[in-house]
């Protein structure tokens, strides 16, 4: 099969998004995010578990701690105990007090609003900067490249198969694709179709409204 050209490969993903555009419109954060503090925590609890997981320990944890200053003030411990049914729980535990010390200490309690600032805090990488810049503060930086994401453009043959492990690689991948206006809305719609089509167990492929544009129909 001849290699695929960048513009054909740019014509795919745009058609992959307005379809998607198309089948949910807006999809909203499926986490908390009544706040930037309850986003950004909530985010980094997330890690390599599922939203609606975090969702069940949040309403206790932010009725506890309902702010930074609350939260800075806590024990990991105690914190811990309250989170403990979530992967890595301890070091969740750690970081998002440690997140909240620091939002207090430099930045006098409000979550920053960029990504140098966010990516300073404990347990904040560049996905949940993005997913906090773009649903807290409307400001698209980037694409928060998550589990669901990463598989999607490897299913779509978007990033090269050496970056399937390495989400950063991919978000650079996305963003060389996809013009800027498209960015805001690929984290939510991706997850969205990952879960109920593209999953990582069962891709519902001889459903799948993508199969004529996608070079992994019925190989996963
Ligand atoms: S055809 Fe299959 S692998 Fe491709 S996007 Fe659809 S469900 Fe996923």
């Amino acid at each position: 099969m001849p290699r695929e050209t960048n513009a054909a490969k740019r014509a795919r993903a745009i058609e992959f998004c307005d379809r998607l555009e198309e089948m949910y419109g807006r999809v909203e954060c499926f986490l908390d995010h009544e706040s930037p503090y309850r986003l950004v925590i909530s985010v980094l609890l997330s890690a390599q578990t599922t939203d609606a997981q975090v969702n069940k320990v949040t309403p206790e944890l932010f009725r506890r701690w309902p702010s930074p200053e609350a939260l800075a003030a806590a024990s990991p411990e105690e914190v811990a105990e309250v989170i403990r049914s979530l992967g890595f729980y301890k070091s969740k535990a750690r970081h998002a007090v440690e997140a909240a010390q620091m939002i207090v200490s430099d930045y006098g309690g409000e979550v920053p609003h960029t990504m140098a600032e966010l990516t300073r805090l404990p347990g904040v990488g560049r996905k949940t900067a993005n997913i906090v810049l773009n649903v807290s503060f409307g400001i698209v930086e980037g694409i928060a490249v998550d589990t669901h994401v990463n598989r999607i453009a490897h299913r779509l043959a978007l990033s090269p198969k050496t970056h399937e492990k390495e989400p950063l690689k991919t978000e650079q991948d996305l963003l060389k694709l996809l013009p800027r206006e498209y960015w805001r809305d690929v984290n939510h719609q991706w997850i969205r179709f990952g879960r109920e089509v593209c999953s990582a167990k069962a891709p519902r492929c001889a459903e799948c409204p993508m199969a004529d544009i996608c070079p992994s129909v019925g190989k996963c």
